[in-house]
Formats: structure tokens, sequence, C-alpha cells
């Protein structure tokens, strides 16, 4: 890529590397000719969600990375990585230096739970379990207690069946899988034979897609049970025809899990419904969850006030996410997106993705949100001569910031292929100190 300190192109600045991202860029390189396109990122690595969320035996759907990467090196695209917003550089400052600034980070937070026992040891959002075994980071020191028979998931949607199957998963299941190498050893000793999965509503208000539900029912080492008392036979009326199909598929699914022998494998993941925890219990760590039986009507969740104890040893709750107050941006009520007019936020400063809806959906659903996005601000931005990437080095270097680029992620890349243990695609780097000593290493080789 050419310099870009002529004021006769449109820049962008996207922020976040990850499938909103990508989308986004790949829109704004195609509908705006000529443009210049800056993707920022906190970490070294790209790919956002893909390569830390996207379960790490679900390699099938990591391979859009390949996608990703071509867009990365279009001739009018330059990854920088390694800098985050709000530390190494202001979203006001970006707002100076680019026509248009589309924030595109996700949702990064846990949704609390907001009961008491909460801080306890051994309970852990989604977002922390799911980042530490998939090497993100910010978790990867987490050390969750593996110590007991017991644990408990909390939510009835994918993130959910994602951490049961991670958790009961045999050392054999896992081998083709990328997890972080301290996990894969840490599951290996792990004493956990039984996973609750605990919904609020019921087997069919679950937001659990049947591919992932049905899975469940193929694993070596578990069984997926469910008590035939919480199972309905028929979906029932209410629902339209599409809704309907999609129930009575997973209804498959939890019919046969409630036939199944909890007794024939030595690990159990074991469904529960109709139950909200209202309490974590423990002295020094989690020893139980109290969940209240709930009755659905006209949609919202009551409770019967009849409570039972679950014991465990770890809790995960996966409800959800919450948004990052960027630089003092409003947070929507619900708190899990910035607050946004479809993707504007203010004159020259758009969200996308997960930050801009909250989230829901699948990776494809990123991409009609980078075609609306991009399309909106080739339609609303116009050439103000403004300085793009030239004056962002200038000022990250006067900062001292390490950038990366897209070339060194290959090179990170190239070193955490090398390392995969047999059968597994690769062995992730699980500190950005690790990843900036393997670029050091891979120069000084060279020199
Ligand atoms: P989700 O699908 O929105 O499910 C969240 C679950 O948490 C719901 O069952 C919700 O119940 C429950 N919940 C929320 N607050 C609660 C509370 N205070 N107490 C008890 N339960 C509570 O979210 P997710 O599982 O985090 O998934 C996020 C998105 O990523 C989804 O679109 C998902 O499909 C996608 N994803 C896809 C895959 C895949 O395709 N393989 C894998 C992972 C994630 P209510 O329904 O009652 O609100």
């Amino acid at each position: 890529m050419s310099g870009t300190g002529d004021g006769s192109t449109l820049k962008f600045a996207v922020v976040g590397a990850g499938p909103a991202g990508f989308y986004t860029v790949e829109t704004l390189a195609a509908a705006c000719p000529g443009c210049r396109i800056d993707l920022i990122e906190r970490l070294p690595t790209p790919f956002g969600l893909v390569r830390s969320g996207v379960a790490p035996d679900h390699q099938s759907t990591k391979n859009i990375q390949e996608t990703f990467a071509k867009i990365a090196e279009l001739p009018n695209v330059r990854f920088l990585g390694n800098v985050e917003v709000g530390r190494d550089v202001t979203l006001a400052e970006l707002n100076e230096i680019y026509d248009a600034v589309v924030l595109a980070s996700g949702a990064p937070h846990d949704a609390p739970l907001a009961i008491p026992g909460e801080r306890l040891r051994g309970v852990y959002g989604a977002a922390q379990f799911v980042g530490w075994y998939n090497a993100h980071p910010d978790f990867a020191a987490l050390d969750p207690m593996l110590d007991r028979a017991g644990a408990v998931i909390i939510g009835n949607g994918n993130v959910a069946i994602d951490v049961a199957r991670v958790l009961s998963k045999s050392v054999e299941e896992l081998a083709a899988s990328d997890i972080a190498a301290y996990a894969r050893a840490r599951l290996a000793v792990s004493s956990i034979t039984d996973v609750h999965i605990v919904g609020r509503r019921g087997p069919l208000d679950a937001k659990f897609t049947t591919i992932e539900l049905g899975e469940l029912g193929e694993l070596k080492e578990a069984v997926a049970v469910a008590d035939p008392a919480q199972i309905p036979e028929t979906v029932g009326d209410g629902f339209s025809p599409r809704d309907k199909r999609v129930k009575a598929k997973n209804l498959d699914c939890f019919q046969s899990f409630a036939k199944a022998d909890a007794a024939s494998r030595a690990r159990r993941i074991r469904f529960q419904f109709n139950a909200r925890p209202v309490e974590i219990l423990g002295q020094e760590r989690v020893e139980a969850v109290r969940f209240e039986r709930t009755q659905v009507i006209a949609g919202g969740v009551t409770g019967t006030g009849e409570t039972f104890d679950v014991p465990c040893g770890m809790v995960v709750a996966a409800i959800g996410y919450r948004a990052h107050p960027f630089d003092g941006l409003a947070v929507a009520e619900s708190g899990d997106r910035l607050r946004n007019d479809n993707g504007l936020i203010r004159s020259g400063l758009y969200v996308v993705g997960w930050l801009k809806r909250g989230p829901s959906g699948k990776i494809g659903t990123n991409r009609n949100d980078g075609e609306e996005i991009g399309a909106r601000i080739c339609a609303e931005v116009a050439i103000s001569g403004k300085p793009g990437f030239a004056a962002l080095e200038s000022l990250l270097h006067k900062r001292g910031v390490r950038v990366t680029d897209f070339a060194d992620w290959k090179m990170i890349e190239r070193a955490e292929i090398a390392a995969a243990p047999p059968g597994a695609p690769r062995q992730k780097f699980a500190r950005i100190a690790d990843m900036l000593a393997c670029l050091d290493r891979a120069r000084e080789a060279v020199a």
C-alpha cells in the first residue's frame, strides 16, 4: 500500500478485526474505489471471535479466516495490530485523522448474573471461560477450578453448548482442535463428570441450534440426558411454520436425551429447564447453585417460589455479553450495544456487528451488517482532506506503540502451525509478549 498522506482519497478506520470489521472493510473497499482503509486491532492477531470465540473443536467454522486474510491483503487495506483504541489512541483523535471511523469491536464483557455469590471463586462468565480455552491473552491466566464432579452452565444458547461440549470431550476428541495448550492439559485431568446446563425457560424456548444440540448426542465419553417429565411430546401450536420446524428438530434431540441412560458413559451433560439461578452458595468457593423453579407466562419468566440446589465446583454464566463503553460513548439500556441510529453514532462515527445490534446471530449475519454500513458510509461521507494513516503512524510512533502488520500475523501463524501437537492445526500463543518475541526471533533470524 502506498503512502496515504494525500487528501484526495477517502480515509477510513475500522476498529476491531473480527467478522463485522472484515465484512465492513470488504464492502468499503469495493464500494469506494481508491479509498484507504486501516483495520485497527487491539491484539497482534486478527479474526476476533473466529479465533477466540468459535469453539476450538469447530475447525471448519474457522475456515472463514482464509476469506478474511484475502480482505486484509487487498492493496488499499492495512492491518494495524497491537493498537488499542482508548489506550494508544483516542476515538476523538481517530475522528480527526479519518473521514469515517467504524467501531466493530463486539461486546466483550460478560453479562452479570446479578445474584448473591456471583463473586465466589469458581464462578466465571462465558467470555472468560471461552477466552481461557481459546488462548485469548486476556483470559490465559484464568486457572478455572475443574476439581469437583459437578459443573453448572447457566443459559440456553449455543455458547452454553460449546462450553458443555469442551468440558465433556475426551483428550482424543480434542486432539484435532486448536484448544490452548494449558487448557488441553488441564481438561485431561479434570474431575468434572456432570455438566448441568440450566435454562430459565422450557426446552422449546431454548436458543440452541439443532446441529450444536445434536452434537451432544454423539460424544464418546459423555451422554446427554434430560428429565422425561420436562420434555413435551409435541411442539404444539402458536408458532410460525418455520419456528415450528426448528423447534421440532430440537425436540427430537431432547426426546432422545430423555431416553438416554445416564449410566452409559463416564460423563453426563444434564439438561434442566424452567429454573433460574437465585444464589451461588459457598464460603471460600462455589459449592452449589440455588435455583428457583419458573413458569413462562405470556413470554415472561416468573418464579414459583420452589427452590433446589445443584452441587458443583464451578459455574459458567453463558447468559450474553455487554458492550465496552468506548471513550464515553453511550451504551444502550440493554447494556449489550452502543446507542446508535441504524449504525450511526455521530457524524463520521459508525458502529457495526454485535456492538451495533447486540450479541446475536452467526458469523454470516455480520456480512449483511458490514454491507449495510459500508454502503451507508460511502453514500454519506465525502473526502475532506484528512491525513489518514500518516498521522496515525506518527502519533503511535511518538507514543512508543509497537504496531504489528499483517505480515507479522502471518509470521505468528506460521510459528503456531509449526508448534502444533500431532493432529492439531496449530498451537496458539496465549500471551502478547510471546507473540512479539516470536516476531523478534523471526527478524533476528533474517538479519
Ligand atoms: P443467547 O443465544 O442469547 O443465549 C443466552 C441465554 O442466556 C438464553 O437462554 C437466555 O435466556 C439466558 N439468560 C440471559 N440472562 C439470563 C439470566 N439472568 N439468568 C438466566 N439465564 C439468562 O447467547 P449466547 O449463547 O451467548 O450466544 C450469542 C450468539 O452467538 C448467539 O447468536 C449464538 O447463536 C451465537 N453462537 C453460535 C454458535 C454456533 O453457531 N455454533 C456458537 C456460539 C455462539 P432467555 O432466552 O430467557 O433470555
